[in-house]
Parts: structure tokens; C-alpha cells; sequence
């Protein structure tokens, strides 16, 4: 639940904030008024020889600060109240000393149990970490170092494209996999397995570099070593430099696999010489890294770029401990219209027997039977077999863990899931929204309005957090909980996640990951280029009159990379498109730095010279505005239309 979470470690955020409701912004310097003054002049004039009578204010304080326990239990998570309630502190104390750690967090959101830790060894207090119900029904085990044994390669094949990832996968499959295995027709399973001189490796059937890292991006990492494979006749392109950079944040070891050296024109030398400048040395050349000079065509050099991976694997000593219960990760999941849900699940530690039970994500299956990439049965797979897997409760993502364990502790651990599950959905459906506001507040579920205000002037965020202020009324309050110049971003939706309000924004966006992470958690974003829409858009939320007839439809945006000016026609932004699609009949508006500078159509849109109806995301166009030339490079240019929306009943 990332909405309630205060990330770990969050800082304050930058200067030039002000808060809407008076309050101060934190840090900021309060100046001494009046009132405080008088306040000092009474203390002065106290008469100390008397007992005090303590206010009222005073004992309430005095009950929130109580003695320090010496110990306290947390789970992995705790809300800042509970968590002053546990350490007997008033929440203030306890977000001040969070602060003073770097931590900004309202009475409301969580913090981890290492930020706990850090808190309470200041405060000398004992923690002690409590397990959640997921915690008691399954702990992961820690397998001791004694009881690893060496076990085969995991193998992704990576490169740009055309330079022959498939064919040499292909070409590996047909030569290695049939000799020695009866049956022989391989099935596609998402991975399959070679023989190489005593050794095996198991290669990954979908190559590149987007997989492996939506693959880690879930913390799945499955491969052990990576296969770059750079087509001796052409070069080191893009996906080449992009394969590079995703196997070096991976910190996989890798080898090089020229391909193509059939053909006439090959120049490997070059790529050699290429490769070095991204520090991709060749052994032969004194550096440390294996080049393999192969055809994926005619199938030479395989032989040794297999025994050369298994050398690769052999330095690196893998291992697992193939003797306790399974442990893998689902590399494919579909559904079989004979067999109902499928999954391969490619085995990293333990040997998942047929006759174990198996936990995945919120799906659990007894595994009756497995098969392998030959489609034969097998009894056990030990680690780094991948075998196809039926009798699913539902179909498996990949990327998702899987452990075995026993069929109670699965049942039990699949229903807790699916509680929780259901709790996060309520949680976001609970969500207020502008439009559902009126009728939460007649259910009296909320009585207040929080608002979030962004704006690209100071002048007009104080002037529209000030408007919607005095909308304010006996029944309904508004606060404005943040408000500052600049883009929306995703720090503010995790803000108003954290405290169900609305963002509003003036004549701002929200960045891209703001969008996605508001979209994901169902964040009410408004955006509004006049004052007084946004104003009585509130207004009419809170009298229930709210009817928004048209809803704006998100399409893309592009990023203005350079400019050319065009006799006749104007400036011309050589553009890409980051998400989604760019719409020649589109609505658009301009972005210079998350501020809207122009809202307008397209003139053109093209693609090379062709006038395009749309162009998708990652690719290159040209962008004309109609009546604006202003473009300049970094501009973001944003697509949307504008549908109407059916009145509700
Ligand atoms: P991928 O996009 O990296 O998966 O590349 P493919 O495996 O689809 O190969 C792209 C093209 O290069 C195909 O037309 C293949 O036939 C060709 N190709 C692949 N490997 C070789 C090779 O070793 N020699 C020659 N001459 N062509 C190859």
C-alpha cells in the first residue's frame, strides 16, 4: 500500500511552499507577535512561591507524554499515532524527531520498521519486530552456506534487433536440446534446457532486454549470465548500448556473441574496437570479458560459445540448496483451453517434487504433474529447471515467486492474500472523488474537503487556496493540505493518497509518473487554466450540483527534441513520443517545464515525410502547432480529446 507509506527516508520538501491554511510551512521561523510577548511578560511576572495550577491544555499534554517504555513490539509497518501511542509520546514528538531524521510524515502515514528502529535506538528504547500473519504462517528460509551445491546456468539472450537473438536460440535448440533425449519435439514452455559436455544450461526463451528488466523491476532476478549478441556485419546500435547499460545496473557477467561471421562483409574487429568504448574489453585483447565468433545460420562457434557460458557459470559459482522445499519464479502464465491455468515456474532453489503444494502470488495449485521442455513427465525438478505446471487457481503473472509449502499453510496463505487484496481495493475505492463528494458527505462520510493546490505562479495558487478556503461552511470544511508552485508530481498524489484529498492543479500537469501513480490509486487530479472554474467546480461539489459533461481523455505526449523552421509553414518540432500516441486531430497543449504555455490543434503530424493520423509511443515525428511557433526543445507536447461524459440519474 505505497499511498499511506511514507517512504523511507523522505526528505523535506524543497523551499517556496506555503500552506493554505495558515499553518506554517515546517521550518519556516515564526516571528514573535504580540501575543507572545504578553505571554513572557506574565511568566515574568508569576509568583513562583505558590503551586501552580495546571491548565488544562497542560494535562492533556502530560497525558500523551508519559514515561518511555523500555520495549515495544512494531510490525513492518506502523502508523505514526499508534506508534507515539506505543513510545507513550504526543504524535507531535514523534513526527518532530522523525523530521530531525529526514522523515516528513503526517499523524496518518506509516513508517517502516527500520525507520522505527532508528527512532526508538535514540529514544533507547528496545524493538522488537513483530510478524505479520503472512510472517507466522510462512517464513522464507535462509539456506545455510554448507548446504549449497553447484547448479546449473540460467542464460537470457540480449542484443538490437535483427542482429540474431531468435536464430541463435533457435539454432542452440535444434543442435543441443534432441541429441541424447528421447521424444524430442521441443514445447514452448518460455525456457528450455541443453546438454553441453557434462554440464547443462538453461536458456530463457524470450530475448532481450525489456523482459530481464520487468522481470527484476518485480525482483525476479533469474539470470545468471547474459548472451550480448552484436551482428558482426552491422555494429554496436541503440539496443546494443541499451542491453550494455540494463546487464551493467543488473551486475550480470556476460559474454559477447558475434554474429553473423558467414556473411562476406563482417568487420568483428570493429565491434571489437566499438565495444571498448563502453568498457567491454575482449580477453584476446587483454581485457576481461569472452568474445565468441558464431553463426547462428550455419551453426558455428555454438559448440564453444556453450562451453565458454558454462566456463562463464563455473567462475562465478553458482549454487543452491537442491534439498529443502522449492522455491522459483513463474516465467510464463496462460490460459489452456483443455488444461485451465498454465505456468512454467523455473525452479532457483530447492527441488519441487510432484505432490507438493505451491503458493503463487494469489494462486495456489498442487502440483499432480510436471513436464519439461520435451513435454515429458518429470517426477522432481531440481534448480534451474523450468517445468510447465497445471491445476492453478487462476493464471499466474510472470515474474511472480513461487514456494512450495505445505497444502494447508497454501490455502490459508491464498485466502489472507485475498483479503488483503480486497482491503486495498476497498481502501482505493473509498477514494473521494469531486464528482462522488456530495454524496460521501450526505453519507456522512467525510465532513471535510482536503485539497492539494499546485499552480504555476505564487500569486495564483494564494489567490485560489484563499477563494476556496471561505467556501467553507458549517457543514463542510475545506483544507487545503499543500499547496506550492510547480508540476504535479508524484510525491503530491502520494500525499493526497495518504490523506484522501483532491489535486488541484492551475495551469499545470502532472509529470508522467504522477499520472500513472494517480491513476493506480485512483487520485482525483483537476486541472484548470481559469480560477474561477476550479472555484465553483468546488462549489457546486459541495451543494451536490457538480455535472461535468465533458471528461478530458488522456492520449500521449511527446517531447520536442529539436526544432527546424519550414518556409511557409513555421516551426517544425522534431519530436518522440514518450507515452502513448501522438493524434493529428487531437486537442493539445504545450509544456515548458510542467507549466502550460499554449492549448491548442496540431497542423501536422508526420512521420518521416508522410502526414500520419498517429504516431505511437517511442517513435519519432514531426510536431506543427497551428497559430504558434514558440516551440523550443524539451517542450512537451500533450495529446488529449475531450469526451462526454452521461449524466447519471
Ligand atoms: P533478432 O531480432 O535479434 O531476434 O534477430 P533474428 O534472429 O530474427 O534474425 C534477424 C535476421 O538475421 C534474420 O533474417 C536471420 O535469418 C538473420 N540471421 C540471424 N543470424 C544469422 C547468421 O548467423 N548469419 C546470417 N547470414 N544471417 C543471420
Amino acid at each position: 500500500m505505497p499511498g499511506g507509506r511514507a517512504a523511507p527516508g523522505a526528505r523535506p520538501s524543497a523551499g517556496g511552499e506555503t500552506r493554505g491554511d495558515g499553518r506554517r510551512a515546517p521550518g519556516g521561523a515564526k516571528p514573535k507577535g504580540p501575543g507572545l510577548q504578553k505571554k513572557q511578560n506574565e511568566y515574568i511576572k508569576q509568583d513562583f512561591t505558590r503551586p501552580q495550577r495546571k491548565g488544562k491544555h497542560k494535562k492533556k499534554k502530560e497525558e500523551q507524554t508519559g514515561t518511555t517504555p523500555e520495549m515495544i513490539t512494531v510490525g513492518d509497518f506502523i502508523i505514526v499515532r499508534d506508534l507515539a501511542d506505543k513510545l507513550n509520546k504526543s504524535s507531535g514528538e514523534i513526527m518532530k524527531k522523525l523530521m530531525e531524521l529526514g522523515t516528513m510524515v503526517t499523524i496518518n502515514q506509516e513508517v517502516d520498521y527500520d525507520t522505527v528502529e532508528i527512532l526508538c535506538s535514540l529514544m533507547e528504547v528496545k524493538v522488537e519486530h513483530e510478524l505479520s500473519d503472512e510472517q507466522k504462517l510462512f517464513e522464507e528460509i535462509v539456506d545455510d552456506v554448507a548446504s549449497l551445491k553447484p547448479r546449473f546456468p540460467i542464460v537470457t539472450v540480449m542484443g538490437h534487433v535483427d542482429h540474431g537473438k531468435t536464430s541463435l536460440l533457435d539454432r542452440i535448440r535444434r543442435t543441443n536440446v534432441v541429441s541424447g533425449e528421447a521424444g524430442g519435439i521441443t514445447q514452448h514452455i518460455g525456457a528450455y534446457q541443453v546438454n553441453v559436455g557434462g554440464g547443462r544450461i538453461t536458456f530463457i526463451d524470450t530475448p532481450g532486454h525489456e523482459a530481464f528488466t520487468a522481470m527484476r523491476a518485480r525482483g525476479a532476478n533469474l539470470t545468471d549470465i547474459v548472451v550480448l549478441v552484436v551482428a558482426a556485419d552491422d555494429g554496436v546500435m541503440p539496443q546494443t548500448v541499451e542491453a550494455i547499460n540494463h546487464i551493467k545496473a543488473a551486475n550480470v557477467p556476460f559474454l559477447v556473441a558475434l554474429n553473423k561471421m558467414d556473411k562476406p562483409d563482417v568487420n568483428p574487429d570493429k565491434i571489437r574496437q566499438q565495444l571498448t568504448e563502453y568498457g567491454i574489453v575482449d580477453e584476446e585483447w587483454g581485457g576481461d570479458t569472452m568474445f565468441v565468433a558464431v553463426s547462428a545460420k550455419q551453426g558455428t562457434g555454438i559448440e564453444e560459445l556453450l562451453e565458454r557460458v558454462l566456463l562463464l557459470a563455473e567462475m562465478n559459482e553458482l549454487k543452491a540448496n537442491p534439498d529443502r522445499p522449492a522455491e522459483g519464479v513463474v516465467i510464463e502464465g496462460k490460459l489452456d483451453k483443455g488444461r485451465g491455468p498454465v505456468a512454467t515456474v523455473l525452479v532457483q532453489k530447492g527441488t519441487l517434487n510432484v505432490g507438493d503444494s505451491v503458493i503463487c502470488g494469489c494462486n495456489w495449485a498442487r502440483v499432480r504433474a510436471m513436464t519439461d521442455y520435451l513435454g515429458q513427465k518429470v517426477e522432481a525438478a531440481p534448480p534451474s529447471m523450468p517445468v510447465e505446471i497445471t491445476g492453478w487457481s487462476d493464471v499466474p503473472e510472470a515474474g511472480e515467486k513461487v514456494h512450495a509449502c505445505d497444502e494447508k499453510v497454501a490455502k490459508e496463505l491464498v485466502s489472507l492474500r485475498l483479503n488483503e487484496r480486497k482491503l486495498e481495493e476497498q481502501k482505493k475505492n473509498s477514494r473521494v472523488s469531486l464528482d462522488e463528494f456530495f454524496q460521501q458527505m450526505k453519507d456522512a462520510e467525510v465532513k471535510e474537503l482536503n485539497l492539494i493546490i499546485k499552480g504555476d505562479v505564487q500569486g495564483s495558487v494564494e489567490a485560489l487556496a484563499q477563494s476556496l478556503l471561505r467556501l467553507s461552511t458549517a457543514a463542510v470544511k475545506v483544507s487545503i493540505i499543500h499547496s506550492a508552485v510547480g508540476a504535479i508530481t508524484e510525491t503530491d498524489v502520494m500525499l493526497a493518497s495518504a490523506s484522501n484529498a483532491i489535486i488541484i492543479g492551475f495551469n499545470v500537469r502532472p509529470d508522467v509518473k504522477a499520472r500513472k501513480y494517480a491513476e493506480d490509486e485512483a487520485i482525483d487530479v483537476r486541472l484548470y487554466r481559469v480560477i474561477y472554474e476550479a472555484i465553483d467546480d468546488v462549489k457546486k461539489a459541495m451543494t451536490g450540483l457538480l455535472d461535468p459533461v465533458y471528461k478530458e481523455k488522456y492520449i500521449g505526449r511527446a517531447e520536442v527534441r529539436m526544432t527546424f523552421k519550414v518556409p511557409n509553414i513555421g516551426t517544425i518540432g522534431g519530436s518522440y513520443v514518450i507515452e502513448g500516441k501522438m493524434q493529428r486531430n487531437a486537442e493539445i497543449r504545450v509544456l515548458r517545464d510542467g507549466v502550460i504555455i499554449y492549448e491548442g490543434k496540431l497542423s501536422s503530424l508526420k512521420r518521416f515525410k508522410d502526414d500520419a493520423a498517429e504516431v505511437m509511443e517511442n517513435f519519432e515525428c514531426g510536431i506543427g502547432i497551428k497559430d504558434f511557433n514558440d516551440i523550443k526543445e524539451g517542450d512537451l507536447i500533450e495529446a488529449y480529446t475531450l469526451e462526454e461524459i452521461p449524466r447519471e440519474l
